[in-house]
């Protein structure tokens, strides 16, 4: 049997990498991990414990870290994200998580505390890895390495357009700058920077809707 591949999918925020990786996981019959999810769930954990006037108290943060533990689970054939076996899927969307998340996931031990964990759901073949360092840290030897992009006004409509979806109450202007301060936060940190890399495809979708842009990928692949 031939082995299945590894696919990683890195790019900037709310360019649809996670539900495009979704479905074309399913279409290769492979699994989907969405590392932002992880990166998101220690945001959680550090929301609930070690917010203090409106920051984050990284060192205790980093401190606890062997406290946390996080699982994806297959509710109704969807992975959905355990923390400490409580569903967090819904409460990784808020709003006051994006806020805080890109500092969390610039601390290094943050990023080895979750390399590991990331490595092992890989290392059988038949997966897609979306995030920002698979293709260049987590996955270098990734079978297909693709980096999206779309331009800011795009992006932010769209992320606009599902928070309003989803029943929460957003601001244009204030989603756009939360996804631009994201963007200049992962692409300057120095542990795993956001960036494309050398070997990888670039697919800028701000012209191409969810299904242009699962067709283009996919046929690199097949
Ligand atoms: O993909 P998503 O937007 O949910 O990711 C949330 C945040 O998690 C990103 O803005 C980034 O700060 C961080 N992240 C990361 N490395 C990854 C995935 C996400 O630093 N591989």
């Amino acid at each position: 049997m031939t082995k299945k591949p590894v696919i990683a999918i890195d790019g900037f925020s709310s360019t649809g990498k996670s539900s495009i990786s979704k479905i074309i996981a399913r279409e290769l019959g492979i699994i989907h991990m969405d590392t932002g999810a992880l990166y998101r769930g220690i945001t959680v954990f550090a929301i609930q414990h070690y917010l203090e006037n409106n920051n984050i108290n990284i060192p205790l943060l980093i401190s606890h870290l062997n406290d946390i533990s996080l699982e994806f689970r297959n509710i109704d054939g969807n992975l959905q994200l355990f923390l400490n076996n409580k569903n967090i899927d819904a409460e990784i969307r808020d709003p006051k998580v994006s806020d805080y998340v890109s500092e969390v996931a610039k601390q290094p031990e943050v990023r080895a505390f979750l390399l590991s964990m990331q490595r092992q759901m890989a290392e059988n073949g038949g997966i897609v890895m979306d995030g920002r360092d698979i293709g260049t840290v987590v996955l270098p030897d990734a079978d297909y390495k693709f980096f999206m992009t779309a331009s800011p006004d795009e992006r932010a409509m769209r992320r606009y357009k599902e928070l309003l979806a989803g029943g929460t109450e957003a601001d244009l202007e204030e989603v756009k700058a939360n996804l631009l301060m994201r963007d200049k936060i992962d692409s300057e940190r120095e542990t795993s920077p956001l960036k494309q890399a050398d070997d990888a495809i670039l697919i800028d979708n701000t012209c191409l809707n969810k299904e242009e842009t699962i067709a283009l990928i996919l046929s690199y692949i097949r």
